[in-house]
């Protein structure tokens, strides 16, 4: 602590404990390890603990783990299940399907060599490494403000305050917010973080870049009958159902070890029926024989839902500012036609940290960190466009867009066509410039869709899933989920809307309950949250900003 209370000083804050923010943290300590300096390294985690907000499918490409740590092998690194098939299938309805043979599946979409992982266990081993490395990490505490310099550079963060009560005032349990001062802030909060947002638009980081667009992925992990279980499998599906309702997206069953399954729907956030609930059309996937077949006589044992970007190299933003870099899916890294995200996170973390790494050697002033934050570190541009993440990024631009263009059956024999033969070397790059909010079209212009009740054995309903996330928020704090206007907006939004986020939202935190006059009224159970971020992206009058609640806060995911 410095001589000011509640104030702390480091070379570099990390903003997020994910495989960008951890990989970057390792990658600076063992750099200087290397060179025999002294670097204080912090990572900030919103999560109770590491890896308690992580969720994803996921199948790993290893090629960014090799390189951070070659021996990750003998260290213990929770890739133990190398992949064993690899299937890809279009559902044509809710009882058929067609498998596609392995040539025919896009290039990108191979898994050959790639890991069945939790992800929420990756963070937690890098966590360990990062420790072990000298890496002070702080889960519990999210970064809920960006401390800017007198030249209007970033100079650190400040924690959330805790014990603050719904009417913004000091409880007996307050504990005002700590300040991280910091030479360089690395933001990794991952896909729409909520500084990152504040950053793209005070530097105007995405003034050149196209729309970015984005994904709902909705997850459940599940114990099944051990005669079923293929350690290593991948199964992945597009079309039905999200076809049945003109949207696009696909599924995914991976077989991990300890006869668990991961399960999850992606669904594309462009979709235009304003009565889609992505929640049910994943609950429909389960009932495809493909899938239910696996779930007979299982357990379901977690549940969980998350944003992901599918912008592309189209999208991405300038990654620096003065005093900081972006990393990873905050940047929107994540590669849609590979359905994978965290080799790509944790090479540009790395990447984050080599150039901060160079700086503070080469800059006369870094001594004086606590004074004011680093320089604009436009040199992590040329790294990233030199690496092997922009390489696939730009060869798979294509895919997203054509999806959008064609549907998935067509978008799909251009995905073939595109990366197979041309090895996505086609002289054109498309972009889809009408962001996902303004897609969604009004009630009169929808057509109502009727979801059928839950079973209760393969299907369920929201409140059971949110139960099984293990969410919790601190009873009594401000409500996390801001409205800009709290009555026009969501009046009309329901006029014409009839609500989205009633159905959007995959935790059930929007509700329309009847007001004391008899009318409609817009309720929000903030502390079901599971912090996807969907209703900062989809809403479509843009009026809701999510920020993050007390540290410690959301979902307590075990390993999803
Ligand atoms: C359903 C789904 C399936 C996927 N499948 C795959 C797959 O099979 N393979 C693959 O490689 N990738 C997959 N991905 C993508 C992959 O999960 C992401 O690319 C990857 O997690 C991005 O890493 P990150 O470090 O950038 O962000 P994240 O993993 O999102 O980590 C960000 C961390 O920062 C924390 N944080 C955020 N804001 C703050 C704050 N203000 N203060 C403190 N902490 C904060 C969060 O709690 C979180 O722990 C999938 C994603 C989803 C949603
Ligand atoms: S309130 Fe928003 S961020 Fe939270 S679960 Fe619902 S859609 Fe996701």
């Amino acid at each position: 602590m410095s001589e000011a209370e509640n104030e702390m000083v480091f070379d570099v804050v990390i903003v997020g404990a994910g495989p960008a923010g951890l990989s970057a943290a390792c990658r600076l300590k063992q750099m200087a390890q290397q060179q025999g300096q002294a670097l204080s390294v912090c990572v900030i985690e919103k999560a109770a603990e590491v890896g308690g907000h992580i969720l994803s499918g996921a199948v790993m490409d290893p090629r960014a783990m090799h390189e951070l740590f070659p021996d990750w092998q003998q260290r213990g690194a929770p890739l133990e299940v190398a992949v064993s098939e690899d299937e890809f299938h279009y559902l044509l309805s809710d009882k058929k399907g067609i498998k596609f043979p392995h040539w025919l599946v896009p290039k990108p979409a191979h898994n050959d060599g790639n890991y069945v992982v939790s992800l929420a266990n990756v963070c937690r081993w890098l966590a360990q490494q990062a420790e072990a490395l000298g890496v002070e990490v702080y889960p519990g505490f999210s970064a809920s403000e960006i401390l800017f310099d007198e030249h209007d550079g970033v100079a650190g963060i400040r924690t959330g305050d805790m014990g603050v009560s719904a009417l913004d005032q000091h409880k007996s349990s307050y504990m005002p917010g700590m300040v991280l001062r910091a030479k360089y802030t690395v933001f990794a909060e991952g896909c729409r973080g909520h500084l990152g947002k504040i950053l793209l638009e005070k530097y105007q980081l995405d003034a050149d870049a196209d729309t970015q667009h984005y994904g709902l992925g909705i997850k459940e992990l599940w114990r099944i009958d051990p005669a079923l279980h293929k350690p290593g499998k991948v199964v992945h599906a597009f079309g039905w159902p999200l076809s049945e309702n003109g949207a696009t997206g696909g599924g995914f069953l991976y077989h991990l070890d300890n006869n668990q399954v991961s399960l999850g729907l992606i669904t594309d956030l462009n979709y235009d029926n304003c009565f889609l609930s992505p929640y049910e059309e994943f609950q429909r996937f389960k009932t495809h024989p493909l899938i239910s077949r696996y779930l007979q006589g299982g357990e379901r044992l977690a549940y969980g839902a998350r944003a992901l970007n599918k912008g592309g190299v189209q999208a991405l933003p300038k990654l620096s500012f003065p005093g900081g870099l972006l990393a990873g899916c905050e940047a929107g890294f994540m590669n849609y036609a590979k359905i994978k995200g965290s080799h790509n996170a944790m090479k540009t973390g790395m990447l984050a940290a080599e150039t901060i790494f160079e700086a503070l050697n080469t800059d006369a002033s870094a001594a004086d960190s606590a004074a004011h934050g680093g320089a604009n570190l436009i040199e992590i541009e040329a790294k990233v466009k030199n690496s092997w993440v922009y390489q696939e990024l730009y060869q798979s631009r294509n895919i997203a867009p054509a999806m959008h263009k064609f549907g998935m059956l067509l978008g799909g024999a251009y995905a073939f066509v595109d990366q197979n033969i041309f090895n996505g070397r086609l002289p054109h790059t498309w972009q889809d410039p009408v962001a996902d909010f303004a897609k969604l079209k009004p009630r009169d212009e929808s057509h109502a869709i009727e979801y059928a009740k839950p079973d209760g054995v393969i299907t369920f309903d929201k409140l059971s899933s949110v139960y099984l996330s293990a969410t919790h928020h601190a009873e009594d704090q401000p409500c996390h989920l801001q409205l800009s206007d709290t009555e026009a907006v969501p009046r009309d939004n329901l006029l014409r809307f009839d609500e989205p986020a009633q159905r959007y939202c995959p935790a059930g935190v929007y509700e329309i309950v009847p007001s004391e006059e008899g009318e409609s009224r817009l309720q929000i159970n903030a502390q079901n949250c599971i912090h996807c971020k969907t209703c900062d992206i989809k809403d479509p009058a843009q009026n809701i900003t999510w920020v993050c609640p007390e540290g410690g806060g959301g979902p307590s995911y075990p390993n999803m």
